[in-house]
């Protein structure tokens, strides 16, 4: 049988970033217009210049040297300072964000890069739960997901057998999903660690 391919999310947690708010307290809108942005964790860098509001950034990737114009506004916070934001130089985008990500040699925002959370994923995993729950009730199995064998070889009286079957397929499906989507969590949880 073939195997099915769920498409997955990229993850924000997963790529490098530029943080308008961290540029701004390391003085790149200010008194450090021109210099070098480093990710140490990831062994990577950049150099910025800083002009007219203009971000431009310079990296290599593969060997290639990649060069990105970022367009910044401000708006006033307290005590008379500013809050820097990028405008993501997204196609038709615009938006204004404090973050930026690297996908595909390109610093957007995670709406273009269409990114999403790890809390996301999290709640992606209640679902099957939830299925589980209602396919336990309708069959007066135990709930809590740990359905024992026997039980899912006697239907309750008066329910059809091929209903009965149905259900238990399905309860299984829901089963398989929690377990996949919950190893994969775990795996990149520990990978973190
Ligand atoms: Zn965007």
């Amino acid at each position: 049988m073939a195997e099915s391919v769920r498409t997955v999310k990229r993850q924000v947690e997963d790529c490098l970033s530029i943080d308008s708010r961290t540029m701004r307290k390391n003085g790149v809108f200010g008194d450090h217009p021109i210099g070098t942005w480093e990710w140490p964790e990831y062994e990577s860098r950049l150099n910025y210049s800083f002009l007219d509001s203009t971000l431009t950034l310079q990296f290599s990737i593969n060997g290639q040297t990649e060069s990105q114009i970022v367009n910044t506004n401000t708006t006033p916070c307290n005590y008379g300072h500013h809050r820097h934001w990028f405008l993501c130089p997204g196609h038709e985008c615009g938006k204004r964000v404090a973050k930026l990500y690297l996908v595909d040699n390109k610093f957007l925002c995670r709406h273009c890069h269409k990114l999403n959370y790890l809390i996301q994923q999290c709640r992606k995993t209640l679902v099957p739960v939830v299925n589980m729950s209602r396919i336990e009730l309708k069959l007066n199995w135990p709930s809590g997901g740990l359905v024992p064998q026997h039980k899912r070889l006697c239907p309750p009286p008066h329910m059809h057998k091929k209903t009965f079957a149905l259900l238990v397929s399905k309860y299984e499906e829901y089963e398989q999903q929690r377990d996949s989507w919950r190893g994969s969590l775990i795996d990149k949880l520990k990978s973190r660690l």
